[in-house]
């Protein structure tokens, strides 16, 4: 719902249309990947950010974990999730600001199912986003939608969001479930709207996210804790749609345009803002 919620310009307007395309923020992001190719190292799990008096050292170490290496920058933008800077950001290790405490988790099954075929659908062709009727899941969506061929095989994208009161309860409980305990329950689900889904499944991938997203709880926008974590800590800039309290990708590319600027004049570069 916050989807919809967060793209209302004023009160009492409509929200503004749904847009989506082929391959979602994946294509967004290879966009952007690309025109920053040369200057862009992955495979790299950052341990440890250690600011110091000239600038701030990085550790990371290799994808296979054979290799460690050290960089010294003279700032950096650290644009992972608040739950990540608590444990790789050493003064935050050390004594954790009670701001980055304030942000919590939602846990989410997603499944990927593989069908040879489409499901048949009474009363309602298949959508791109398709809601069950009193399901505890959000549905599925048809990954292919947009390729514009409504036969055939396809993919369908099926999430669930765990959203007891306590965060924590969420996460064990979703791990508790082992993948064939959880393919059993997302089959049973969508077989309530489309009986041959078993038939029709050649593959079922499971993927279990225990801190999937930013928990848009109720005061959290307007908190003194959100604004808080938006403010550089010594030479360490943050970016992250986290820093607005809903998973957004329009959110993320603010905070990371910011974040980037906030650098720019850290420097004395004079910036025209983007923003
Ligand atoms: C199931 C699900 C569905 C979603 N659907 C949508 C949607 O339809 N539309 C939408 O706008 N948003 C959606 N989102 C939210 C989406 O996650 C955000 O919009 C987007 O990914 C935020 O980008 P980001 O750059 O802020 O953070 P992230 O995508 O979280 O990027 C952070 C990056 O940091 C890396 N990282 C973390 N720790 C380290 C480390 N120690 N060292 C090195 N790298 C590290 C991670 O691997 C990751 O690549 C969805 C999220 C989930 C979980």
């Amino acid at each position: 719902m916050f989807y919809f919620a967060s793209r209302v310009p004023k009160e009492g307007e409509e929200s503004l249309p749904l847009i989506t395309w082929p391959d979602g923020n994946g294509r967004i992001a290879a966009h952007l990947a690309t025109s920053a190719r040369q200057r862009i190292e992955t495979g790299w799990l950052v341990t440890n950010v250690i600011p110091s008096n000239d600038g701030v050292d990085v550790i990371a170490e290799s994808r296979e974990g054979r290799d460690l290496r050290g960089i010294h920058a003279k700032r950096v933008i650290f644009a992972a999730p608040q739950f990540i800077a608590a444990h790789v950001i050493a003064p935050f290790r050390d004594a954790l600001p009670s701001h980055v405490r304030e942000f919590t988790y939602g846990s989410w099954l997603v499944a990927n199912l593989t069908l040879r075929d489409r499901p048949r659908s009474s009363g309602f062709p298949l959508a791109w986003d398709n809601v069950f009727y009193e399901s505890p899941s959000l549905g599925y969506v048809v990954a292919t939608h947009q390729s514009g061929i409504d036969y055939g095989p396809t993919v369908l994208t099926y999430y669930y969001a765990l959203c007891d009161s306590n965060p924590r309860i969420s996460r064990e409980r979703l791990l508790s479930v082992n993948r064939d305990e959880w393919a059993e329950v997302v089959l049973s689900d969508i077989s309530r709207a489309h009986p041959e889904i078993r038939d029709l499944t050649e593959r079922l991938d499971i993927m279990r996210w225990g801190h999937a997203m930013i928990r848009p709880r109720p005061g959290f926008i307007g908190s003194e804790a959100r604004r808080r974590a938006r403010e550089p800590h010594r030479n360490i800039h943050f970016a992250h749609t986290d820093l607005s309290g809903v998973a957004l990708f329009e959110e993320a590319l603010y905070h990371g345009v910011r974040a980037a600027e906030g650098v720019l004049h850290a420097f004395d570069r004079a910036v025209k803002t983007f923003l």
